[in-house]
């Protein structure tokens, strides 16, 4: 099991939001949400968060650029950010991974292996049950 993590979630559609929230906190995970790239930006400097589930498609701001101005900050600049898209775009995998993305889970997220793709990216940090302060 590993250690929660604090995990930023940026989802315009609130069911898949909470989809995403529920499947991780039952895994031991404190999650955080932001529903449009700004807010994103602005959540991420708020929490540090361990890692952040970028939807690439919202308003006002999108992931991608979300994910840039993200990178672009000293404090944030080796957080895993993780797309989170439509099965039609992962045809553009590489323009994902070349745009500051560390990987991508594909939408409809699969409930059985979704935390466990998700854990996969998660920074490896502290003795085995330890958590680093
Ligand atoms: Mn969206």
């Amino acid at each position: 099991m590993t250690t929660g993590a604090r995990i930023l979630i940026v989802e315009d559609h609130a069911p898949n939001l909470m989809l995403m929230e529920h499947l991780l906190r039952a895994f031991g995970h404190t999650t955080f949400s932001a529903q449009d790239g700004v807010e994103a930006v602005s959540r991420a400097k708020e929490i540090s968060p361990d890692l952040i589930l970028m939807d690439l498609q919202m308003p006002n701001m999108d992931g991608f650029e979300a994910a840039r101005q993200i990178r672009a900050l000293p404090a944030l600049a080796g957080v895993p950010i993780i797309a989170v898209t439509a099965s039609a775009m992962v045809g553009d995998r590489d323009k994902i991974l070349a745009r500051g993305f560390d990987g991508y889970v594909a939408k409809p997220i699969t409930p059985e292996t979704f935390v466990y793709q998700i854990e996969a990216f998660l920074p490896k940090k502290g003795p085995p049950g330890g958590r680093v302060a």
